[in-house]
């Protein structure tokens, strides 16, 4: 059977490209075998749907034809639809419309990996995860930048080796099963018969060698379960949905591994009187006609909390907002930069006019 890419990146067959993008990279993130909890199988998997699908033509194959060919030669492992089933061309001019090649392509795929993963095979200690937070700002915060703290459960290093998992001072021997290098030998049975084939010592985890002194504390993994005090800055001008990176502040790794990143997506509050554009912010303000025709300024408070009174000239048409210059939000990272101010003036008109409200404008009419 063809692969469903669509089911393995989650998303539906309508999908945009940012969406496939988006998606690969959501889950590519969570799987990824550097990662502890990561799975090379489901990786890789990944790894295919997004070859496909990320690709506007070989996506439009897949949607055609349930899988891709390059330049109309048979799909790997060289069978041919005529050879396997005795039928003729497919309607369209899909010729390999076949899933033979696929399926013995996984077979070879799964052997190569065996072979390759030959003597020199060592276990990787699991590098510490990424933690993902979430801070929520108001509007005002995102202008003025802010600093967060958050305490975060998770992995930290163990104090009492300093995460390497044993004693330094006592050092570490030659693993007696593999004799130092890493890996035994097995036999994989395929469909081609035995394979030998060398896997990681189990012993020692593929390092080699074995600590003399094991820390007790950490039981050799050289980090702890503990919380994590974590403050973010951030900066200045930060616009909804982007995410700040803390290199090295996540978890810890197994024993002196690099420690996980720490991830914080930055949540902006809609604004009860401004709405963002950019490095601009508009605001709507209600004016009385009489104001306005008398060009009296309009008074409003910004978001960095500074009063403006904004002239409104003659001849202003109301359906254009009044721009006010180097008032709006603050530059990302550079607080000296500001957008512009847009203001929308609504005017209400009267319910009702007195009949002399109704004289004195005729007069109005007459001067103006
Ligand atoms: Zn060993
Ligand atoms: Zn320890």
């Amino acid at each position: 059977m063809a692969k469903d890419y669509y089911k393995i990146l989650g998303i539906d067959k309508n999908a945009s490209d940012e969406e496939v993008k988006k998606a690969f990279r959501k889950l590519a993130h969570q799987h990824h075998p550097d990662k502890s909890g990561g799975n090379e199988a489901k990786f890789k998997e990944l790894n295919e749907a997004y070859q496909v699908l990320g690709n506007k033509e070989k996506r439009a194959q897949y949607n055609q034809f349930g899988q891709t060919f390059d330049g109309g030669s048979p799909p790997a492992g060289g069978f041919r639809w005529e050879d396997v089933a005795g039928v003729g061309g497919f309607p369209g001019g899909a010729r390999w419309n076949v899933n033979m090649g696929g399926d013995m392509g996984d077979i070879f795929e799964t052997i190569f990996d065996q072979f390759t993963g030959g003597a020199t095979v060592r276990r990787k200690r699991s590098r510490g995860s990424d933690i993902e937070l979430e801070a929520k700002l108001s509007l005002e915060e995102a202008f003025h930048g802010v600093g967060r703290q958050a305490s975060v459960r998770t992995h930290v290093s163990c104090m009492a080796c300093g995460g390497a998992g044993y004693d330094k001072a006592r050092g570490v021997a030659t693993c007696g099963v593999c004799h130092g290098t890493g890996s035994v030998a097995r036999e994989v049975r395929t469909i081609f018969g035995s394979i030998p084939h060398r896997v990681a010592c189990t012993d020692c985890e593929g390092s080699g060698e074995k600590p003399n002194a094991p820390c007790t504390h950490c039981k050799g993994t050289g980090r702890i379960s503990g919380m994590r005090e974590v403050t973010v800055s951030i900066p200045v001008g930060i616009e909804d949905g982007q995410v700040v990176k803390l290199v090295g502040q996540g978890e810890a790794g197994e024993r002196g591994e690099a420690s996980g990143d720490l991830y914080v997506a930055v949540r902006v509050a809609p604004h009860g009187r401004f709405a963002r554009h950019g490095e601009d912010l508009h605001t709507n303000v209600e004016v009385k006609l009489g104001d306005i025709l008398r060009e009296r300024p309009v008074r409003i408070v910004g978001v960095d909390g500074e009063m403006l009174e904004v002239a409104v000239p003659g001849g202003h048409r109301l359906e254009n907002p009044v721009r006010v210059s180097g008032k709006g939000m603050s530059r990302f990272g550079s607080p000296k930069h500001r957008g512009d101010l847009l203001i929308s003036l609504s005017v209400r008109t009267p319910k009702h006019l007195s009949t002399k409200a109704k004289r004195l404008l005729e007069e109005l009419e007459g001067e103006m």
